[in-house]
């Protein structure tokens, strides 16, 4: 297997087979799929304790996604893709000393990213030398030497970065922003720049706090749930259940996509027998066949009409007790809604008006209503605009603050939302620095620091020379691959720790180091004795999680102890931070947290609580941390991806064999594609107007224009029900067409779902 240009698998090595979509989704094969996977990677024993483990409250918490874990769990508190990430880690296999000595940087770089990572656990750390071939052994005290020493040869604090991915845990994550902090710097790039940064800027500008309102319980007892731009049936499953409770009692499900995906269409539990033997339950009650980057003119329309219906009967359908006492900007964005255009809007989202009355009828005849939405909406360049027009439509009928309300951004990495509660931000306000100087004696900087997108090109201008990446994958996460890759590749030092082998160690700076560290199921021992570390969910559920594994190696550290000793190695003498300590005891780190960061009072006590507790949001008690103290109507300008003739929206998404950046197989059963990433997905109609035909072979070529040509090639088509003009393909392998300067207004976040493409015949290129 080799990699092609992109770092995926080269096309002419997959043997693509295609069967009709699925229209459910789990039931049995998700069982079965879930330990053929697992015993691939470790013993029937091991993957026995681990699944009993798994989402527990003495066990760890999954690191497939931020889904919550309900009040009661079941002893089998886990999805498909759960048991797959958590035995992916806990592999037995192992990449060793002699592993690197066999193999050059160069030809680990020829290699897939389902080949990287199938290689195991790291064990030790490494290091690659100027000039060198080939990742050599390096002790751990002459691994933070060489680190601190490069960054206290910087001309400014600010040439480095310090990149974190959502699997970082609170404790580690205070520590990467204190010590960033602490060094000079708030250059504080995260994964969450590239996924969810329009929601925390959508709804900190209308609620005056970037995160969902709601709770398992709401969505129980919900009237209506839109699900946006969200396919929970590969990546965050288990909402599926809590989908299938709010149909129990009585719910109504619409919802909104591109694409057909089966989770949005059944689900069968495989937890209850209607789920494996029966039919199991009918998710959506109106599928909205959308065309990509149509939400926003969708949004506009329902909240025009809502004004229409109370226009023709006063009093009855806006709640204006609600909106005289909790918001401001109604006439405003009234006026503005009112001149949005029924063409313009058909054109926008490819939608029939009777299907967008439909969906307003079933708006009237609910009391509460929640809208849910992932990167379908915040990888737009309106992603922003579209997230404040959303929250226009539950401001006006009230949908806030009360059970069965509310808004409901769903996240995908397990700790993404913790990470910045603790700090981890470019941009963190004044009353956190103070907050922080205050607890650790010294004056953090309150220049902003760079985001993902910023972090790139100040690489790419020899702005920044050091990249510190905790976790994750940033070369393959980030967009336009070439021009991240010869980024990185122009720093001084790049360091990533890491628990598994991956592109971002093959594609580095003069100097590299991989440190690797333990993983989430791995017991962590620190001087005074056994650590857990704690997470915070897409709901505000704060929580602990154990690790029980034996760790992969007995060379690992912990991340907390990781970044304790570099902060100690670079910051010496001048620092009073007691990062000893906070490596021994981590509720010493707790103790900090709970100083520094408002609703974390009594942290360690509260903690032991056996689900936790969860953060409040002020939005559920009437109050809006906005500066006028009220929720904000907002007037957003109309707008719609336009693709010239010939061309398409091209999104990016993962396939259901796949976590993050890193494919399990090369499989997406619930879409029929088997044996293949190299594929596009377009609607039959568009492939006839474009003159193409099912399983031509295409290369994808970009349409931005700044004199970089950006192309994928060698991508079979494949006629796919996608909404007319939308087209699919994999990511990351279609990073490279995702322009690093076409981002969504305000976010900063590259715009994946709407890449405007033609397809080239490959014998035509
Ligand atoms: S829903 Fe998400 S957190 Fe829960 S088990 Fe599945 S992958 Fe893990």
């Amino acid at each position: 297997m080799s990699a092609d240009a992109d770092g995926g698998i080269a096309a002419d090595e997959e043997h693509l087979s295609v069967s009709p979509p699925k229209t459910w989704a789990a039931g049995l094969p998700a069982v079965a799929h879930a330990m053929e996977y697992s015993l691939s990677q470790t013993s029937p024993a091991r993957t026995a304790l681990t699944l009993l483990n798994l989402n527990q409250v003495k066990g760890f918490d999954c690191p497939g996604c931020a889904w919550p874990e309900s009040d009661h769990r079941h002893k089998n508190e886990y999805c498909e893709n759960g048991a797959k990430h958590i035995n992916d880690e806990a592999t037995t296999k192992r990449v060793k000393r002699a592993f690197f000595a066999r193999h050059s940087v160069a030809e680990l770089d020829a290699q897939g990213d389902m080949w990287l990572n199938q290689q195991g656990r790291l064990t030790e750390p490494m290091v690659l030398r100027p000039g060198a071939t080939h990742y050599a052994p390096i002790a751990w005290d002459e691994a933070f030497d060489l680190i601190a020493e490069t960054l206290n040869g910087l001309g400014s604090p600010d040439e480095a970065m310090f990149y974190t991915s959502g699997r970082l845990s609170n404790e580690a994550a205070f520590l990467l922003q204190l010590f960033s902090r602490a060094y000079g710097t708030n250059n504080l790039p995260d994964c969450s720049n590239m996924c969810h940064e329009s929601s925390g800027s959508g709804l900190g500008e209308t609620l005056g706090i970037g995160k969902g309102s709601v709770s398992l319980d709401d969505l129980h007892e919900s009237d209506l749930i839109f699900v946006v731009g969200q396919n929970p049936g590969t990546n965050h499953p288990r909402m599926l259940s809590a989908l299938e409770v709010a149909k129990r009692n009585g719910g109504r499900i619409i919802a909104v996509n591109p694409l057909p995906e089966a989770g949005l269409l059944r689900f069968k539990n495989p937890q209850t027998p209607r789920g494996v033997i029966g039919n199991g339950t009918k998710i959506a009650d109106q599928f909205v066949h959308i065309r990509a980057g149509g939400d926003l003119a969708l949004f506009q329309m329902l909240n025009r009409l809502l004004l229409e219906a109370e226009d023709a009967a006063p009093g009855t359908v806006l709640d204006h007790d609600f909106i005289a006492a909790n918001t401001i900007g109604f006439d405003d964005f009234a006026a503005s809604v009112r001149r949005v255009e029924w063409d313009d809007v058909l054109a926008a989202t490819g939608l029939a008006r009777a299907e967008i009355e439909e969906i307003h009828q079933r708006v009237l005849a609910s009391r509460n209503v929640i809208v849910c939405w992932a990167m379908g909406i915040t990888q737009h360049r309106h992603g922003v605009p579209t997230i404040r027009e959303i929250v226009n439509f539950l401001l006006l009928r009230g949908n806030l603050g009360r059970p069965g309300a509310g808004v409901c951004p769903v996240r995908g990495h397990s700790n993404v939302q913790g990470d910045r509660t603790m700090g981890i931000w470019e941009q963190m306000p004044q009353r956190f620095l103070d907050a922080l100087g205050r607890e650790f004696a010294f004056t953090p900087p309150t220049k902003h620091g760079y985001d993902s997108v910023n972090g790139v090109r100040a690489m790419r201008d020899g702005k920044a020379s050091v990249f510190i990446g905790v976790a994750g994958n940033f070369v393959r996460a980030m967009s336009d691959s070439a021009v991240t890759e010869n980024a990185l590749r122009q720093c001084r030092l790049t360091v990533q720790i890491s628990t598994k082998l991956n592109r971002s160690h093959t594609v580095h700076g003069e100097t590299a180091l991989i440190l690797p560290t333990l993983g989430r199921s791995d017991r962590d021992v620190q001087a005074s004795g056994p650590q857990y570390i704690t997470v915070e969910d897409s709901m505000s559920m704060v929580h602990r999680s154990h690790g029980k594994l034996e760790p992969a190696s007995p060379h690992l550290l912990s991340e907390v102890a990781i970044i304790s000793r570099l902060a100690r190695r670079t910051l010496g003498n001048a620092s009073a931070i007691p990062w000893e300590e906070f490596e021994a005891d981590y509720d010493l780190i707790r103790d900090s947290i709970s100083r520094v960061i408002p609703d974390f009072e009594d942290f360690n006590q509260r903690i032991k609580r056996p689900a936790g507790f969860r953060l409040p949001n002020p939005v559920n008690a009437g109050v809006y941390p906005t500066p006028s103290g009220k929720a904000v109507f907002t007037v957003n300008a109309f707008d719609s991806l336009e693709a010239p003739p010939g061309h398409l929206i091209l999104q990016s998404l993962r396939s259901h064999d796949q976590w993050n950046t890193i494919p399990y197989a090369l499989n997406d059963r619930y879409r029929g594609i088997h044996d293949a990433r190299h594929v596009v997905l377009v609607n039959p109609d568009d492939l006839r107007d474009l003159g193409l035909s099912d399983r031509d072979v295409v290369d994808i070529v970009g349409a931005w224009d700044d004199g970089l040509e950006r192309r994928a090639d060698g991508f079979t088509v494949v006629a796919y029900p996608t909404s007319r003009g939308s087209a699919a393909s994999y990511y990351p392998e279609t990073n490279v067409l995702v322009p690093l300067d076409s981002v969504a207004a305000i976010s900063n976040t590259p715009t994946s779902k709407g890449i405007v493409v033609r397809l080239e015949k490959a014998w035509d290129a």
